[in-house]
């Protein structure tokens, strides 16, 4: 008897028609093909394009000395971890970089995780238990959920930055032990969490706090150790993740916070027991990374000018671009189909900015999301802007012929 094709099973038939939904609902995402390492400046599905896609935001991640740094040490450590931590996979590289990332960012031990994905899920979920409780701020990056769902605790999510639904959502709780979690720079926005409030929250309810700086690491703060510094916080109660893919242009994440936390969480975290590390090479490249963004000051202060260039070079009317002074830019349109189709004109100019729809955020808030790094030139961001100037004014004048047709 003839097997029915791989298309003609029933099991199939669900997800074929979710896909097809996604398509009409203008939710349907694609990946482009990359032919070119990631830089302002790429080719991806065969053409040219200026880039505001990448989160590398310090344009580490096409430099020279840190390919040089990665071939040497692939040279004599090799190309594979081979076995998790705890057996024989914790190479002298990791362990360094682990020493070097803890104290640049002022914190007694850190622990190096493969992705800031799973570094999100092992500690919380290593932390909390189904006694616990964490408190989340609504717009969190996905995988901060995905650990809270994990732990087990009860799961309380306040509107974002809402100090005052948080405070009243800890007053409530009999949670045994309290975790407050929350993106320090929104990876969707741009805004920078209200960290202090939390603290002191932290310390009245006895609870942890536990940041994702993903966006901040590198990029704020003293020499770009993150948003900690940027707000001058420092507390044993502090947990603090970033990652190790984005501004500093490899691949990765640490965990940061007191030495009982990381002895803890080599023992409980599970992404962390049950995974082979990342490969030595990785950590010894990052050693280098994390020097040049100690070392990035001229880095940091060229981005914030193309921040501020940017800003002062929109025209816009109707749309509206979010108070964001990080490096992330986002540009709201509303509708799905109107940042699809702001973005495919863009993309028909050769300029490459990425259409956030939801569930990534919230409906109606569809948006472009302008990433902006110290690889763009100021003549990079003075095209993008007037592309956008342009395309808005296009729309305006479009509309009203339309409105005048229907009179
Ligand atoms: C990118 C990101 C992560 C995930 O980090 P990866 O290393 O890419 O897995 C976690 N949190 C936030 C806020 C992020 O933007």
């Amino acid at each position: 008897m003839l097997a029915p094709s791989n298309q003609e099973l029933s099991l199939f038939s669900g997800l074929q028609k979710e896909l097809i939904q996604r398509k009409t609902d203008g939710l349907l995402r694609q990946r482009r093909l990359l032919d070119s390492p990631q830089a302002e400046h790429i080719i991806a599905n065969d053409k040219h394009f200026l880039s505001f896609c990448s989160n590398d935001y310090l344009g580490l991640a096409n430099r020279p000395e840190l390919i040089a740094a990665m071939q040497k040490a692939a040279g004599d450590s090799g190309v594979g971890s081979g076995a998790s931590n705890l057996i024989t996979g914790h190479h002298r590289y990791h362990d360094a970089l682990e020493k070097q990332l803890a104290k640049f960012v002022d914190m007694p031990a850190a622990l190096l995780f493969s992705t800031g994905y799973m570094a999100n899920i092992g500690v919380i979920g290593a932390l909390m238990g189904r006694h616990d409780a964490i408190f989340a701020d609504k717009l969190n990056h996905a995988c901060l959920n995905e650990g809270a769902y994990l732990s087990r605790a009860a799961f309380h999510r306040f509107a974002h930055n809402d100090v005052i639904a948080l405070e009243k959502l800890l007053k409530e709780s009999t949670a045994q032990h309290k975790l407050i979690a929350a993106d320090a720079v929104f990876s969707m926005d741009g805004d920078i969490a209200p960290l202090a409030e939390y603290l002191a929250l932290c310390e009245q309810y006895d609870a942890y706090l536990y940041i994702d700086d993903a966006h901040g690491f590198g990029v704020l703060g003293e020499r770009g150790k993150g948003s900690l510094s940027h707000l001058n916080l420092k507390s044993p109660r502090i947990i603090m993740m970033a990652t190790l893919g984005k501004a500093a242009g490899v691949a990765g994440a640490f965990v940061a916070g007191e030495q009982v936390v990381i002895d803890y969480l080599i023992q409980k975290a599970n992404s962390y027991v049950y995974s082979t590390p990342a490969p030595p090479a990785l950590s010894a490249t990052l050693s280098a990374a994390v020097k040049l963004i100690e070392n990035g000051d001229d880095l940091r202060a060229h981005l914030r000018l193309l921040i501020a260039t940017f800003k002062a070079n929109l025209t816009l009317k109707n749309w509206q671009i979010l108070p964001s002074d990080t490096a992330v830019q986002p540009l709201i349109v509303g509708s799905n189909q109107a940042a699809l189709a702001l973005s495919e004109h863009l993309q028909a100019m050769g300029i490459l900015v990425p259409a956030i729809r939801p569930p990534t955020v919230p409906v109606n808030t569809a948006r472009l999301r302008i990433s902006l790094s110290a690889a763009h030139s100021v003549d990079d961001v003075l095209r993008l802007a007037k592309a956008i100037n342009d395309a808005e004014k296009m729309m305006i004048a479009n509309s009203a012929t339309t409105s005048l047709e229907t009179v």
